[in-house]
């Protein structure tokens, strides 16, 4: 693969056939998220924070680079508003979301950033945006929990 990467590089021998003995035993995996954009650094959290050993791949010399300009650069984080609400507002297929959005709504979304170290407000229309209006402190929040599991 071509590109500068974050974190620590892909290493050999990370085929299913060479797990080690603990690996198999604990059930945890060794995982490759391509892509340090908004769902990437997600994932990876998510997948360190239930204990698997998780390599973030991004080409960009930055994470969350498409992030950077989001909410013409404050960063509209998510929408306060109700979850029933939230699926009248989907055009088309709402039910496509059920499982994604009631597994991890806006509250959790929410609780995750303020939890770590970056306090949210509400603005007009329920949007939801960083208190410092910068969305580089959304992207420095996940580098820390990214850092913090040893991604
Ligand atoms: C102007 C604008 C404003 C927006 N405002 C908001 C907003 O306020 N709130 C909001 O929620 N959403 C907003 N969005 C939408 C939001 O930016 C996207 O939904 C979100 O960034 C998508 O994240 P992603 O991780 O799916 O994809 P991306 O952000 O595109 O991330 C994909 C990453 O994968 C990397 N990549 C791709 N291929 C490879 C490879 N082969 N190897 C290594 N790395 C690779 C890319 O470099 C990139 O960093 C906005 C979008 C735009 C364009």
């Amino acid at each position: 693969m071509n590109g500068n990467y974050f974190g620590t590089q892909i290493q050999e021998g990370t085929g299913r056939n060479d797990r080690s003995k603990d690996d198999m035993s604990s059930g945890k995996k060794k995982i490759i998220v391509v892509g340090g954009g908004a769902a990437g650094m997600m994932a990876a959290y998510a997948a360190s924070a239930d204990g698997h050993q998780v390599t973030l791949l991004e080409r960009n010399e930055k994470l969350g680079k498409k992030v950077y300009i989001t909410g013409k650069g404050r960063c509209n984080v998510t929408n306060a508003g109700d979850t029933t609400e939230f699926f009248d507002s989907v055009i088309s297929n709402p039910k496509f979301l059920y499982s994604s959005i009631y597994g991890y709504d806006a509250y959790a979304v929410m609780d995750f950033f303020e939890q770590n170290g970056c306090p949210l407000k509400v603005e007009r229309g329920n949007r939801v945006f960083p208190v410092s209006d910068h969305s580089s402190d959304i992207i420095r929040c996940l580098e820390k929990v990214l850092i913090k599991n040893h991604v």
